[in-house]
């Protein structure tokens, strides 16, 4: 089989890591075609993103010291992960090459006291940039031949949106097929950074935080692979989040669908937007834990593929919402009240989480982050108020919203019932509700002191502690 092999920040966070998952890959590699995706080691990208912003506020002062914990943390890697010396001083060489134009970057921000998206980027690029030379050299270590590259060079091509890049589809995929194609052909092992990539002239972007999961199902989509592994550090998607609902079990299977649900909803198990290449091109996904190679892990795929007797699957849980009321009862039967909230809220670049209108349409209801929440209310207030539309505004804010996740539950009846019974048997009061026409999920808002309790209610009413699906 042909696979990519993502490796975490953690699963790559100092030399006895980066050997241990550089011992995978030698392992998987005996069977199979092996490409590598691995993210910075842990803590790296932040501790750019920190310096970045107090190299252009404060200026130089700061750089040399950070520069050089980098070298000596990097450096501690290659010590212990490779044996050889000869491999340990060329991993070296590169290692000052790479610090030294850090330095020039870092210095560059300092003398115009500007950090740019751009130039954010560029910083950024580092964390990945640092540790895929070092991976190649372990893996070299290891006896097997392989050779380190960029999502730059390997032919990622995004848009602009610097810190949030999305790929351009048919150029990313013809040129990663050469790139990545030509080290495949010569039987050699990619080594290729998660996170960053360029855009078309030839500037570093990066896909989001927590962007390498991405990197790796558009590396598998580009080159129809088989199969992307995500190595990190939890066991992968379970029922509910297992700091809240003490019985939450892993989930061995579950389809692209439920997953790109249960990520919306908080499970932190992958990057949202790296499950979707994945989906369109049905690439299977695993989810290992390096830290518990026991574990079975998450399969996700299509649908047909994964099949389950169970109609609900998971608890998402999202906090730290508002629920926005607007209310007036000139709105009723006036067409274009509920386009023109929104509208208003869209340009403003407020996100709705969550709406719902009653049939009187005497209201809307609607979340949006708490953060926003004052805001919200101004800008309505500022559009409508004191023109006869709309009488009040209000914000209610210690509200959370409770999903309930599934696949199953599309044309099976009762499910609704049976979550508003079990919450409502223990006093907790539903604020609000919404169910999207594809029947995945039911969401509702309940006062954030109730959710936990909510989670755990559901949790067992719908026996997710089993191991029956
Ligand atoms: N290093 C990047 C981050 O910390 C990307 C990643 O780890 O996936 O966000
Ligand atoms: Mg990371």
């Amino acid at each position: 089989m042909k696979i990519v092999m993502k490796f975490g920040g953690s699963s790559v966070a100092n030399g006895t890591m980066i050997r241990r998952a550089a011992e995978i890959v030698a392992k998987e590699s005996t069977q199979n075609q092996i490409t590598v995706v691995s993210s910075a080691m842990e803590g790296v990208t932040d501790s750019l993103l920190t310096m970045a912003s107090e190299v252009s506020n404060r200026g130089a002062d700061p750089i040399q010291k950070f520069v050089r914990d980098l070298y000596e943390r990097h450096l501690l890697a290659i010590q212990l992960g490779t044996e050889n010396s000869d491999l340990q001083r060329q991993a070296e060489k590169k290692l000052k090459k790479q610090l030294h134009d850090l330095e020039e970057v870092f210095t560059g921000i300092a003398i115009l006291r500007e950090l740019t998206p751009r130039s954010k980027d560029h910083i950024l690029s580092f964390g990945e940039q640092l540790l895929v030379p070092i991976f190649e050299t372990v893996l070299q270590d290891l006896g097997l031949k392989a050779k380190s590259i960029t999502g730059k060079e390997a032919g990622i091509v995004t848009d602009d949106i610097f810190g949030d890049a999305s790929p351009l589809k048919e150029q990313t995929r013809e040129s990663v097929r050469r790139e990545v194609g030509k080290i495949l052909r010569r039987e050699t092992i990619p080594v290729i950074t998660g996170f960053v990539a360029a855009n078309q002239n030839g500037n570093y972007t990066t896909l989001g935080r927590g962007g390498s999961d991405y990197t790796a199902t558009i590396i598998g989509d580009s080159l129809d692979f088989d199969e992307v592994w995500i190595l990190t550090d939890v066991d992968g998607f379970m029922t509910s989040d297992p700091r809240l609902v003490p019985e939450a079990r892993l989930l061995s299977t579950i389809s692209y669908l439920e997953a790109i649900e249960m990520v919306a909803f908080g499970a932190k198990a992958m990057h949202p937007k790296a499950l979707i290449p994945a989906a369109e091109k049905k690439i299977p996904i695993r989810i290992k834990n390096t830290f518990n190679p026991k574990s079975s892990g998450t399969l996700i795929a299509e649908t047909e593929m994964v099949p389950s007797k169970r109609i609900v699957k998971a608890l998402g849980l999202i906090r730290d919402v508002a629920m926005i009321n607007v209310s007036g009862t000139e709105m009723v039967g006036r067409p274009g009240m509920a386009g023109r909230i929104f509208d208003i809220l869209g340009k403003n670049g407020i996100n709705i989480l969550m709406i719902s209108q009653s049939v009187s349409e005497a209201n809307i209801t609607f979340l949006v982050s708490r953060n926003l929440s004052a805001r919200t209310v101004s800008v309505l207030e500022i559009a409508f108020l004191g023109k006869g539309l709309i009488r009040e505004v209000r914000a209610e804010d210690n509200v959370s919203v409770i999903s309930v996740l599934g696949a199953g539950m599309r044309g099976t009846p009762g499910i609704a019932a049976k979550v508003f019974g079990a919450v409502a048997s223990h006093g907790i009061n539903v604020r609000m509700v919404a169910q999207g026409s594809s029947e995945l999920n039911i969401s509702f808002a309940v006062q954030e002191q109730d959710c936990e309790e909510a989670l755990r209610v559901i949790h067992k009413k719908f026996k997710l502690e089993m191991n029956n699906y």
